[in-house]
């Protein structure tokens, strides 16, 4: 069966790891974006020099209507989507009491309803065929705390929840659904920490670094193919949980 995969937020950082390694096992693969148009048309031409067939398509993942025209095109120019790896995030640091109402909203929309509409979007075909494999990306803190990070923490804590539900829901149904929950890895999103935070980070770390997009995209593989494993959390943190 043709492998097809859908990584959202992979113009940069572990998105765009996970969508290399998965070309690399021969996966056709679509990188979704928000905004980093030219930072994916070069992964995808990246990729068509080795071989991949690779498109790559803007939307907002907590855009229902996005993700459908998204999908649609997933469909026509590479086929059914197999493997759907929802990656999409944002971050930010602040008190709680600092927060608005349309700052924690958002932060609920990419992360938790960006996988319900990505899902939603291609769980009819897997259904059909009684096959499918659905990757989250969490994070450490999809089951810790961490203060300054409320709306972050909710909405991965929440997206934990979806996959351990659902994974429970659609085992019968040949789909498996897994998670990454990886801890402080060096991407754009930890380079906005500053350079005072990282260091503090880098102590709290036993392995004494931060890990490397290429370090999750190995665990997405592993997951992808690991036929007999579904509703679990895998944790890449360099000892930091421990
Ligand atoms: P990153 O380097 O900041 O990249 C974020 C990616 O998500 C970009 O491709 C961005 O597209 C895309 N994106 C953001 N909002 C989107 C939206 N609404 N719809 C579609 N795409 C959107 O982030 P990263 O560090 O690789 O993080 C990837 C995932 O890992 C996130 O879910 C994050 O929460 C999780 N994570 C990261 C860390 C870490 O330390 N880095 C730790 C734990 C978990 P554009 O390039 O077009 O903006």
């Amino acid at each position: 069966m043709k492998k097809i995969a859908l990584v959202t937020g992979a113009s940069r950082g572990i998105g765009a790891a996970v969508a290399r390694s998965l070309a690399g096992k021969g996966y056709a693969v679509c990188i979704n974006y928000l905004e980093q148009q030219a930072k994916a048309e070069a992964l995808v031409k990246e990729l068509q020099a080795l071989g991949c067939d690779a498109i790559c398509h803007p939307a907002d993942v907590a855009d229902p209507a996005a993700v459908r025209k998204m999908v649609d095109r997933v469909e026509r120019e590479l086929g059914e989507v197999t493997l759907l790896v929802n990656n999409a995030g944002i971050s930010q640091q602040q008190l709680f009491q600092h927060t608005s109402y349309e700052e924690f909203h958002r932060m609920v929309d990419v992360h938790l309803f960006g996988a319900y509409n990505c899902i939603q979007a291609v769980l009819p075909p897997m259904l059909r065929k009684h096959a499918g494999c659905i990757i989250n990306t969490s994070s450490i803190w999809g089951s810790h705390g961490s203060s300054c990070e409320v709306a972050y923490c909710a909405a991965k804590h929440g997206l934990e929840g979806l996959s351990k539900a659902l994974a429970q829901e659609l085992a019968p149904s040949g789909i498996r659904v897994n998670c990454v929950a990886p801890g402080v890895i060096r991407t754009d999103m930890l380079e906005s920490l500053g350079e005072e935070t990282k260091a503090q980070l880098n102590e709290e770390i036993p392995m004494g670094r931060p890990g490397e997009p290429e370090e999750i995209a190995e665990a997405v593989l592993y997951l992808a193919e690991a036929s007999y494993v579904t509703g679990q959390t895998l944790c890449l943190d360099g000892g930091f949980l421990n």
